[in-house]
């Protein structure tokens, strides 16, 4: 549908804030900090692994330090780098859109499951990949209730705890060679992306796993542990600011896309955001938590994105559009844990007659 009065005022705010304040879309100089930032601690932090002989204690906490480099790299520089939002020169980009495989992460089929299919059906049972979870957790009513849900809210930290350990090792795999969406099933792979996946997969392994026992004379049950453990907490933090934008009390998760006059309208009922003004948040979460600018503009770095909400905030309001948000991070994970509570209870089922 067009857009109208409300979407089209909405857009020319945030452009003319560009414009006024003479600022490009992209990276801005906090943004630099970040990608440097990043490429220090993770560089930085391998070479120290590999030359300084530490004992055991001390090996540890700095394995588990370069470890947390990699979430970090993956929400705050591979997230906008796969969205194109941080630097105009086209190489740079490139490289920089392989940070995710970098971390153990297929950048390509990341950019197929978020970039089309995730900012296209936020929320929508069966083509929004965030909500799959192997069936294991329910997001949505649409989705056919089963009796383990009803613990959903207490096992559901246990499967976050595997969330990026089974993206880096099964899933990535999984949509190449047994996709599952609709959208996955029509992608074509040349030799060359097939190379890509195996050629990153193996680099991944071998810096984390493979070398470290190798040449530092780990045993490599001490190594796996300590991988499991890094990726335990990384796996926590990644889902705890992924899914609390977008699965907590209030957020709609409609039927379709058709649901709404417009997707903009799409947006402000199925994302939420949270902590808007933590400092902590704008430093770690890549923007993730100011989400509903996200949605709007996908393709604008994220670290102009606590200026934009306050446009998002003041033009919704003149509209009576309702904007959600949570006041801190805590109180979005408490809602999202209520969430997932409520969609386990077996009496939020839908009747035959809804589902028709
Ligand atoms: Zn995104």
């Amino acid at each position: 549908m067009a857009a109208d009065a409300f979407t089209r005022e909405l857009y020319q705010n945030i452009h003319r804030y560009f414009k006024d304040n003479n600022l490009s879309k992209l990276a801005d100089r906090r943004m630099r900090i970040k990608v440097i930032a990043s490429a220090v601690w993770w560089l930085g932090s391998l070479l120290l692994l590999f030359t300084l002989q530490l004992p055991l204690w001390g090996f540890a906490a700095l394995y588990l330090f370069h470890t947390f480099s990699q979430i970090y790299i993956g929400l705050n520089i591979g997230h906008d780098a796969n969205h194109y939002a941080i630097f105009k020169n086209k190489r740079l980009s490139k490289v920089l859109s392989y940070s995710f495989d970098l971390v153990g992460l297929n950048a390509r089929m990341w950019r197929q499951l978020h970039d089309v299919e995730h900012h296209n059906v936020m929320n929508i049972q069966g083509e929004d990949e965030n909500m799959e979870a192997r069936g294991l957790l329910r997001y949505s009513i649409f989705r056919k209730w089963r009796p383990y849900y009803k613990f959903q809210h207490v096992y559901v930290y246990l499967l976050y705890m595997v969330f990026t350990t089974d993206w880096a090792f099964t899933k990535d795999f999984e949509c190449y060679f047994f996709p599952y969406t609709k959208k996955m099933k029509q992608m074509k792979h040349s030799w060359k992306d097939y190379l890509s996946l195996f050629f990153w997969k193996s680099f991944y392994v071998s810096y984390m796993i493979v070398l470290p026992v190798m040449l530092l004379d780990l045993s490599f049950w001490t190594v796996f542990t300590l991988f499991l453990i890094g990726h335990a907490i990384n796996g926590a933090f990644g889902a705890s600011i992924i899914q609390t934008s977008h699965s907590v009390e209030g957020a709609e998760h409609p039927a379709s896309r058709k649901d709404y006059d417009h997707h903009v309208y799409h947006i402000f009922a199925t994302t939420t955001d949270y902590g808007v003004n933590s400092k902590f948040l704008f430093w770690f979460s890549g923007g993730l938590h100011l989400h509903v600018i996200h949605h709007l503009c996908p393709n604008v770095c994220h670290t102009h994105y606590p200026e934009l909400t306050k446009i998002v905030k003041s033009t919704a309001e003149k509209y009576g559009v309702t904007y959600q948000e949570n006041p801190t991070f805590l109180s979005a994970i408490r809602s999202h844990l209520s969430y997932l509570k409520h969609m386990g209870e077996e009496k939020n089922q839908l009747t035959l007659s809804q589902t028709a």
